[in-house]
């Protein structure tokens, strides 16, 4: 009889999966509670794969071999504690493709940081005419990418939460660049616990594979002390240069690895900000481990174009500078982006706290916010955390309000930062609609 694997969530993970699953001939079944889209349905269709939505059929889910699912659902939903109850094998998509991708495995975890990296692996590795897929958290599923390949290169964000469905994968080339507390609301409120999926990303890692990592990071620091890790490890620091595959002398960035390099000044780097040259020289390794040429790597630094959303520069009016920085959806991101301003700001923070402690960001605050507005359902938290630190606080329900106060607050030369170190979901559909949102205020003052 044919293998059942049952897909639960029909979104961008699901589909790939049951295509993939399609092409290597199990019997496919696809479940979800909610709306599948229109443009899921369509493929699924085309595939002619059996799906449900609006609700989860026990039957048929139960008679799986396999379960592969999706890294929205949690792990306390029913339908996944019965599956554990029965034993059924649950996987995520990441583990499922991983079966199947013959080529390398380039995989970037971290608190934050990570889309911006794995683009500029992307794009280092097409401009050295690579046959690459980029792939995961980014948009488009890794398991579409095995089904449409094959690839010599598979360039992957990794969440947490795909991390958590993952057991056998290996990473060629893991990357952790960072790890800050973020959705521990998923994690019982233990950062222990979100600490250990992270580290999932160096699972399996053997002799041959690489693990990248920041190391001025306490965290991953202290983690990596407590047993011996067996990949080869290729740490990078902008404070220190010894034991450092990639360090900072003199405004350049150096290198380390097979031979020592020179690759370029941090002034020709396309990515501003401290977080960037992090980003930078993450990326830089990875080139050099996989054998890019020096002047590819420095020429796809140099010319790189930055992710919308991401300290992304909107437009001046009346002399005030507006930038996009939607996606920082928690505080260690928003300190980056508050530290690299360098000019009087007005800041727009707030939406869902995910547990936010914001006393990490009280000295930039108090050097550089002139004022702060609030765009969120229940600003409290925030209010209650800056108000002996700045002078002006108010509060807002929507963009556009949120974008006419900061006009008015900001005077000449000043810089308008939408970084708000919280989620979106109270008053937008996610980050990328808040940051859109921001960008036609903007343009239409
Ligand atoms: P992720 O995919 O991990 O969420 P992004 O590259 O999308 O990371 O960046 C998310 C936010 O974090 C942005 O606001 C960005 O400016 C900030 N950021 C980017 N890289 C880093 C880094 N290395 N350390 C801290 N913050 C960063």
């Amino acid at each position: 009889m044919r293998r059942k694997i049952v897909i639960l969530g029909a979104g961008e993970s699901g589909t790939g999966s049951a295509v993939l699953a399609m092409k290597h001939g199990f019997d496919v079944f696809v479940s979800d509670k909610g709306q599948v889209k229109e443009k899921y349905r369509e493929i699924l269709d085309s595939y002619k794969i059996r799906w449900e939505e609006g609700n989860h059929t026990e039957k048929e889910i139960m008679a799986a071999d396999e379960v592969i699912k999706s890294p929205g659902i949690k792990e306390d939903a029913p339908i996944v504690v019965t599956l554990h109850e029965k034993g059924i094998p649950v996987i995520s998509e990441i583990e499922f493709a991983g079966r199947y991708a013959k080529g390398i495995k380039i995989c970037i975890t971290g608190s934050n940081g990570k889309t911006t990296v794995t683009n500029l692996i992307y794009h280092i590795l097409n401009k050295a005419g690579k046959k690459v897929a980029i792939a995961g958290n980014v948009g488009n599923s890794f398991a579409m990418a095995v089904a449409e390949g094959p690839y010599d290169y598979y360039v992957i964000e990794l969440s947490s939460f795909q991390l958590d469905g993952m057991y056998k994968f290996r990473a060629e080339i893991a990357i952790l660049m960072n790890i800050t507390p973020d959705h521990l609301d998923r994690y019982g409120y233990k950062l222990q616990n979100y600490i250990d999926s992270k580290f999932r990303i160096t699972q399996n890692q053997t002799k041959s594979d690489f693990l990248i990592y920041w190391a001025d990071d306490p965290i991953i620091k202290a983690e990596l002390s407590k047993k011996h890790y067996g990949m080869t490890l290729l740490p990078f620091s902008d404070t220190s240069k010894e034991n450092m595959t990639a360090y900072i002398e003199n405004r350049e960035l150096i290198i380390d690895y097979q031979p020592k390099t020179y690759l370029m000044t941090i002034h020709e780097l396309a990515l501003k900000g401290r977080h960037n040259i992090y980003n930078s020289m993450a990326a830089a390794i990875a080139g050099k481990v996989l054998n890019i040429r020096k002047d590819v790597i420095r020429e796809s630094l140099a010319d790189f174009q930055g992710v919308e959303h991401r300290l992304e520069p909107v437009i001046k009016v009346s002399g005030i500078n507006f930038i996009n920085d939607s996606k920082a959806t928690n505080v260690n991101s928003a300190w980056y982006a508050l530290e690299c301003m360098e000019t009087d700001i007005v800041w727009i923070v707030g939406g869902i706290d995910k547990g936010n402690d914001y006393s990490e960001l009280f000295p930039l605050v108090k050097q550089k916010v002139r004022a702060i507005v609030c765009l969120g359902k229940d600003n409290r938290k925030i209010i209650e955390a800056f108000k002996d630190k700045v002078p002006t606080i108010v509060e807002t329900g929507s963009m556009e309000e949120a974008v006419r106060s900061s006009y008015y607050l900001a005077k000449r030369d000043y810089t308008v930062l939408l970084s708000p170190a919280c989620a979106s979901f109270d008053l937008f559909s996610n980050y990328e609609d808040r940051g859109r949102q921001f960008k036609a205020a903007v343009r239409n003052l």
